[in-house]
């Protein structure tokens, strides 16, 4: 029955039985293979949105997926309550790949980010020596690091707010990009902690100045305070390193990964941190179900090494330098920038007779790429880390037309 139903009777479905949290572009898609995906009607398109960054090994990608298919049929889930044989392999290889003393396996982002807040506070009580209940945690307008109600407490985007508190207090919200603001807050003897991400991914791919990260890190440590960065978004190579700090040559003292760990494939994230600050945390004190189950652990291993063998963070490096070399060769009065790293790029879309990113993006489905605004005005382009140059010069040909169809 799924396999005769048309696109139309599958948005009617979702739109009947689904709440209605999600706007997705009109676009059924059912099967996906590298850079591509198809609808329900065969039609093939270039995936410019990789799942928010989680597919950046590609779609269905036969080392991730086999890694999935394999430890399903031979052990799926034993929970934290015991060991089992593969979380310590996977603990290794995670924690070696990255450069940390331990690893925390969590399942989402968003819980990826709870750990590490809760880890911060654990680590102020502990260690910094804040009174109880005092610890304070500085977060950045424009943030997005997920859904909960923590989470959203740091938000200051009304949609993702409105009727939804009241909010988790100990958030100290300071412009992005901006190192005097910074300096204030931390003169805050109770900050612990701050959160950033490397560059804004939900906000538009805002990227900070040259130098803003490393400086915060530097006034953080003068501050005893951990610098936390949230790479789900940008991590994993998707900025042309594997990680986007690794472009201002520091580790974060508490790192957030999630999306592309898995490759999309299995709902898998981590909070990476050394000794010091990750054993602050002792038995019964956090956890999930999930978390750090051994079909999560052998496809989050599979995932890292595709990214590895396959040299697909220089790739991004190279595809990103010409991806946005051509993109800005287009001349539309409705490009107004273009701004990116490695293969996290967007571009601020600028209306034109009436005609917004919603309608560009509708454009180039159309012809055959996808790609979702963000924030009604900008459009984000992150394909798979896989993406050839012919691929790149034939998807930047996709979006030339359809923004020139507008004039
Ligand atoms: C997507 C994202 C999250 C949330 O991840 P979920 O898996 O959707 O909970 C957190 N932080 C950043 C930077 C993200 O891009």
């Amino acid at each position: 029955m799924t396999e005769k139903m048309t696109s139309q009777q599958a948005m009617e479905l979702e739109d009947k039985y689904g709440a209605h949290n999600y706007h997705p572009l009109p676009v059924v898609l059912s099967m996906g293979k590298g850079v591509f995906m198809w609808d329900a009607e065969g039609k093939r398109y270039y995936d410019f949105l990789s799942a928010y960054s989680a597919v950046n090994q590609g779609h269905c990608h036969p080392k991730i997926v086999n890694a999935l298919i394999e430890q399903a049929g031979t052990l799926e889930l034993t929970s934290r309550a015991f060991y089992n044989n593969v979380l310590g392999t996977y603990e290794k290889f995670i924690t070696d790949f990255f450069g940390f003393d331990k690893v925390l396996p969590m399942n989402s982002g968003a819980e990826g980010d709870e750990t590490a807040l809760k880890l911060c506070r654990k680590w102020a009580y502990k260690v910094k020596g804040i009174a109880e209940n005092k610890a304070k945690i500085i977060c950045c307008e424009n943030n997005f690091h997920g859904r909960t109600i923590s989470v959203i407490s740091m938000s200051t985007d009304p949609m993702a707010r409105e009727d939804f508190g009241p909010f988790t207090p100990g958030f100290i919200t300071i412009p992005y990009n901006d190192l005097k603001a910074l300096e204030k807050a931390l003169e805050d003897p109770e900050v612990a902690g701050f959160l950033v991400e490397p560059i804004q991914g939900e906000a538009g791919v805002f990227v900070p100045d040259e130098g803003y990260l490393k400086k915060a890190y530097t006034m953080c440590k003068s501050k005893n305070v951990l610098f936390i960065a949230d790479e789900v978004q940008t991590g994993i190579g998707r900025t042309g390193k594997l990680l986007a700090c690794d472009w201002e040559g520091f580790k974060p003292d508490i790192l957030i990964l999630g999306k592309a760990l898995s490759g999309g494939v299995y709902p898998v994230s981590a909070v990476l941190a050394d000794d010091p600050i990750m054993l602050t945390i002792r038995p019964g004190e956090h956890g999930s179900t999930f978390g750090g189950n051994p079909i999560a652990a052998k496809v989050a291993i599979a995932a890292l090494t595709v990214i590895k063998d396959e040299e697909l963070t220089e790739n991004a490096y190279n595809m990103g330098i010409i991806f946005r070399e051509e993109l800005k060769k287009i001349d539309s009065p409705m490009i107004e920038l273009i701004r990116g790293k490695g293969l996290l790029n967007a571009t601020v879309i600028k209306p034109m007779n009436g005609k917004t990113a919603w309608d560009v993006c509708l454009k180039m489905r159309d012809n055959g790429l996808l790609a979702k605004p963000t924030h009604d005005h900008i459009i984000r382009f992150a394909p798979p880390l896989i993406i050839n140059e012919e691929q790149v010069h034939e998807a930047v040909e996709i979006i030339r037309v359809s923004l020139k169809s507008f004039e």
